[in-house]
């Protein structure tokens, strides 16, 4: 006989009361693209979110090797030193391509996931970055009712996916290589303006030099840019992951940064502008896809698509017609 599936407010439940496998359970549900584990997913993120934006929630991301999962490991022990108790959330764009993640693969943060106090979850693989994006902000929403009071976002810094991050966090973290200089180590002026907080890992040994001279670079770059907060000045700091110098001033400037936007009400604002954003970008998301599925517009759009490309007609007579199939014949 078949065991019966738990109603929404026992798993809400389950969650609230610190069952790290029935939140595990849930995150699964979330990532399931099956109707009917959606429609689940979305009766218990109902029940939870009365429970859940109680977090400081922060963005990590920087380019492989810089020191991310170094990083948060020591940074996350600092954490819970503090009676934090801390959740790891990956988006990882490349699991997209490889249907496996790469985040995920790698033995990472080994003492950070043994200890009690920390969730640890890689990226789920499969899908849009606007799917993968859905999913890791509702297992963010599921982890704070689960009572994680910090919730970390990584990413690894290959493009658009530092947006997506910066679109859900409170505070998006930077990490920086010493060295590299005024091209800012070819990562993008965009990334660089999305920072609340720039940080040089791997101030130690014989790099603390070439450390301090980054970060006295990387400062007179950001003068050129404006802050994404204009109550906020972005701090350039350093600290090596390896042996926990300056981790815990990175802890706390995130109170600092947390204190200040939250006394302006700008985190409030921040929060309301990313929700209004997020319901947008789920209308696009599921308008695109009915379309996509649309027998009319199915049959047609391999056509379509190559009078585009042979420029047989405009890109812009083509999607009209197209869109006709899919609403009906405009009015106007
Ligand atoms: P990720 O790809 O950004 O997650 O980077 P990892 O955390 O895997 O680190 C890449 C390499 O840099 C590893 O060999 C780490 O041991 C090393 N590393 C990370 N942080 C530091 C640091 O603070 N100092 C030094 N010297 N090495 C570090």
């Amino acid at each position: 006989s078949r065991a019966a599936v738990p109603s929404a407010a026992e798993t809400a439940e389950a969650i609230r009361s610190g069952d790290r496998r029935a939140l595990a359970r849930a995150i699964t549900m979330i990532e399931s693209s099956r109707p009917d584990h959606r429609e689940r997913a979305e009766a218990l993120l109902a029940e939870l979110l009365p429970h859940t934006g109680r977090s400081v929630r922060i963005g990590i991301s920087g380019v492989p090797g810089v020191g991310k999962s170094t990083f948060i490991e020591t940074f996350g022990l600092h954490v819970i030193g503090q009676g934090h108790r801390i959740a790891v959330l990956a988006v990882d764009p490349s699991s997209q391509r490889t249907g496996g993640s790469i985040l995920g693969d790698k033995t990472r943060m080994e003492e950070l996931t043994r200890n009690p106090s920390a969730f640890i979850r890689p990226s789920p693989s499969g899908g849009t970055l606007g799917g993968v994006a859905r999913r890791t902000r509702e297992a963010m929403l599921a982890c704070e009712a689960a009572g994680y009071d910090v919730v970390v976002v990584e990413t690894v810094g290959v493009g658009q996916s530092e947006t997506t991050v910066a679109d859900m966090v409170d505070l998006f973290m930077l990490l920086l290589l010493p060295g590299g200089g005024d091209e800012l180590q070819g990562i993008k002026k965009g990334i660089v303006e999305l920072a609340d907080l720039i940080v040089v890992n791997k101030a130690d040994g014989a790099l603390v030099d070439a450390a301090r001279h980054a970060v006295a670079e990387y400062r007179h770059a950001l003068a050129l840019l404006r802050s994404p907060s204009k109550d906020w000045k972005v701090p350039v700091l350093t600290c090596s992951a390896a042996t926990g110098t300056g981790v815990p001033e990175i802890w706390e400037t995130v109170g600092r940064y947390r204190g200040t936007l939250s006394g302006s009400g700008a985190l409030d604002a921040r929060r309301a502008e990313q929700a209004r954003a997020w319901m947008w970008s789920e209308i696009a998301e599921t308008l695109t896809d009915a379309f996509r599925r649309h027998p009319a517009v199915r049959a047609e759009l391999p056509r379509a698509e190559q009078a585009v490309t042979r420029a047989e007609t405009t890109p812009t007579a083509a999607a009209r017609a197209l869109l006709e199939r899919f609403l009906g014949p405009r009015e106007d």
